[in-house]
């Protein structure tokens, strides 16, 4: 008996368990003309307002600026 209720327990308390959730960063970069805009994770040294300088609007090969940072929560999956 004690063994049945405790294998009940068990899968009850697996189905409760919450999905794994990570925090991820996000830099928004947007084009200096606002004609383009683009996300991707976020690298140590970003702030708003700041130039990227690896990499060029696709439109009009202007300079991107940082327009926004912010985290994002995402399930880990297996
Ligand atoms: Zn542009």
């Amino acid at each position: 008996m004690f063994l049945i209720m405790s294998m009940i327990s068990n899968i009850l308390q697996q189905r409760e368990r919450k999905p794994k959730e990570k925090i991820v960063v996000y830099t928004v970069l947007s084009c200096i003309n606002n004609d383009y805009e683009e996300r991707r994770e976020f690298i140590p040294g970003d702030y708003v307002g700041k130039i990227v300088k690896d990499k060029r609007c696709p439109k009009d090969n202007s300079e991107l600026r940082i327009k926004a940072i912010y985290a994002e929560k995402q399930q880990i999956e297996r």
